[in-house]
């Protein structure tokens, strides 16, 4: 693993409060908040954000007991930068159990953190809840991303609860419906660009260099410090339920903020004995099988992902070619022992259907987690005494089209009650 991932290091003189940010390539240390960036100065390397002290189980109130503050991103602020943040409020998501697809799929223990019961309707509300706190500490007044839709939806509902300017860029004609209607009438100004969502990044990277924007793409650290609550929310939970912590996570990977965010919540849980070693969740992540950078860089053991410029797939979200948090991303699966797959669409469709009847409604990049478990189930990677948490990571009506597709055909029938009984005896 990258040589600054490792968390052991003094509290330098430029923290606030305990908090600092580390380069995890060169390991140079910067002040959170004096200054806008979100790259190394030195080496352009990924940032990190470190405390002086970490807390434990009990620092969050002692693990659900009365005492407790309410499920949700800031009953673990002991963890995050601020006490609290923008909120509206975020996290706290049912972690269902899925007894059919636990049945069909033959692991021990299968259960789903449906992150889609967000605010706006995925995790990225966890990631804003912080980013957005942020940006009001460091002075900026207008807010910017790139989006495969998601980010665009969140920042723009945070950005409006925070009174600030929203700028969002898009890959015109890529965005799925709901999403892009949430951007809008949360007043966000959306700027539909020629290019994929990579581009996208580029380009709002350069306006942010420029000093045009607050970057809240998750390249900024502090996001995935409130992405990391999932990982907290799922070991608690899981713990509380079963008397014991998950063996795996499955979760979909585009830009791998989440994997990365995943990683560093059980890197701290460890480095504080909450947890043992033997007790970290194997990070395993899903790709849609056009859209696989991730994938095939565990697959031929690379350090760095090599960046695909066509990338096709229904599940939106996760049609990314260039993942930027590759360099955390990818010692969180190896560090873990954890691994990465691709799925068709039509595997994440099948996949979708089946947690439909279940009851839960996701969008496709969220079937993702459940293909890839059933995948690595025939293959075998995944063994049956395994307790498994699958990450759903957006709501079903994110992508009306998608579900429409999906589901089945409404039947005509004729204004009158004995045609309609007719239809049904048919
Ligand atoms: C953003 C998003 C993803 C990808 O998450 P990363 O952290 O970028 O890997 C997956 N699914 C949904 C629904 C998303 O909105
Ligand atoms: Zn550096």
């Amino acid at each position: 693993m990258s040589a600054h991932l490792d968390l052991e290091e003094s509290e330098p003189d430029v923290a606030t409060d305990g908090v600092w940010l580390t380069c995890i390539e060169c390991g140079e240390q910067f002040a959170p908040f004096a200054e806008i960036r979100y790259t190394c100065d030195h080496c352009d390397g990924l940032l990190e954000v470190r405390y002086a002290d970490l807390p434990t189980w009990e620092d969050f109130g002692g693990a659900s007991t009365p005492e407790s503050g309410p499920y949700g991103v800031w009953r673990y602020s002991a963890a995050l930068p601020f006490e609290e943040g923008v909120s509206l409020p975020e996290g706290g998501t049912p972690l269902h159990y899925v007894p059919r697809l636990e049945e069909e799929t033959g692991v021990n223990t299968l259960r789903v953190k449906h992150e889609g019961m967000n605010p706006t309707g995925s995790f990225k509300d966890r990631g804003m809840t912080v980013g957005v706190r942020v940006a009001r500490e460091v002075g900026v007044d207008r807010l910017a991303c790139a989006s495969t839709g998601n980010t665009s939806a969140a920042l723009a509902a945070y950005g409006a609860r925070a009174g600030m300017e929203t700028l969002v860029l898009l890959p015109a004609g890529k965005v799925a419906a709901g999403k892009v209607a949430q951007a809008s009438l949360h007043g966000a100004r959306i700027l539909e660009v020629d290019g994929n969502f990579d581009s996208c990044l580029d380009i709002v990277q350069d306006l942010a260099a420029r000093g045009e924007a607050y970057l809240l793409n998750s390249l900024n650290p502090f996001r995935l410090e409130g992405q990391k609550t999932i990982g907290l929310e799922i070991m608690e939970r899981f713990h509380a339920d079963e008397g014991r912590y998950p063996d795996r996570i499955v979760l979909p990977v585009g830009n791998a903020g989440n994997t990365a965010a995943l990683y560093k919540c059980f890197r701290e849980l460890r480095k504080v004995g909450a947890i043992d070693d033997d007790e970290v969740p194997k990070l395993t992540g899903v790709q849609a099988e056009n859209s696989a950078p991730m994938v095939e860089a565990i697959e031929e053991g690379n350090d760095e992902v090599r960046r695909w410029e066509n990338v096709e797939t229904r599940a939106t979200a996760i049609r990314i070619g260039n993942p930027v948090n590759a360099p955390k991303a990818l010692p969180g699966i190896r560090e873990t022992g954890g691994t990465a797959v691709a799925v068709s669409d039509e595997e994440i469709t099948d996949a979708q259907r089946s947690l439909a009847e279940e009851g839960v409604g996701v969008e496709p990049a969220s079937a993702a987690s459940i293909a890839g478990l059933r995948k690595l189930r025939e293959t075998g990677e995944i063994e049956a005494d395994e307790d498994v948490v699958c990450l759903t990571t957006g709501h079903l009506l994110k992508d009306p089209d998608a579900a429409y597709e999906a589901g089945g055909e409404p039947e005509p029938v004729p204004n009158d009650t004995e045609a309609v009984l007719d239809h049904l005896g048919e």
